[in-house]
């Protein structure tokens, strides 16, 4: 889901361990991968509302739930957000809820504000985590079915699951209950 990608691309979250959001550049080929359509300046001041849009949309994984209704209603409200079916390239019939030439980051910020409606009005803001990796800055939204997904990539269950094993090896207590079973919720 894109808005956990872009979440993602803070230093504390990256593989390379820096800022993946950091010039323009960066930025179109995150959106380009994405398959994001409409409007892309690539420039400076696109990236600087794309970034603050980011912090915004991360810090809705803190909230409880009606503080994120507040903000989810704010981010839509000021786009001044309308819901259209639309179909375009290879894609049947989706919403959209801004106008294509609308600035990238306001586009981006009611997508992710309409995920999180699903996500709201379902009562399952649980599935909103931080990722169980204590090092890492990484988030998620866990479309599992029974939600048991804990780390933000399969990299970080990886590495928790070899601090586990290596605890045990030097003869723990056997670890905290559950620990084993780290390699089966990568997914
Ligand atoms: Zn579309
Ligand atoms: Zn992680």
């Amino acid at each position: 889901m894109f808005v956990v990608d872009l979440a993602n691309t803070v230093a504390g979250a990256t593989r390379s361990g820096r800022d993946e959001l950091d010039s323009p550049r960066a930025l179109g080929d995150l959106v380009t991968s994405s398959g994001y359509s409409g409007r892309v300046d690539l420039d400076e001041a696109e990236l600087a509302e794309v970034r603050a849009m980011r912090e915004r949309l991360r810090r809705i994984w803190s909230l409880d739930r009606a503080a994120a209704v507040a903000e989810v209603n704010d981010v839509l409200a000021s786009a001044r957000a309308l819901p259209q079916l639309v179909r375009h390239d290879a894609l049947d019939w989706h919403l959209h809820a801004t106008d294509a030439q609308a600035p990238l980051a306001e586009r981006i910020g009611v997508e992710a504000a309409l995920a999180f409606v699903d996500v709201i009005r379902t009562n399952e803001t649980g599935r909103l985590r931080r990722c169980a990796a204590g090092d890492c800055d990484g988030l998620l939204l866990d479309l599992s079915r029974n939600a048991s997904k804990r780390f933000c990539s399969v990299r970080c269950g990886n590495r928790m699951n070899m601090i586990a094993f290596r605890e045990r090896a030097l003869g723990g207590d056997g670890g905290e209950p559950g620990a084993g079973d780290w390699l089966a919720d990568q997914g």
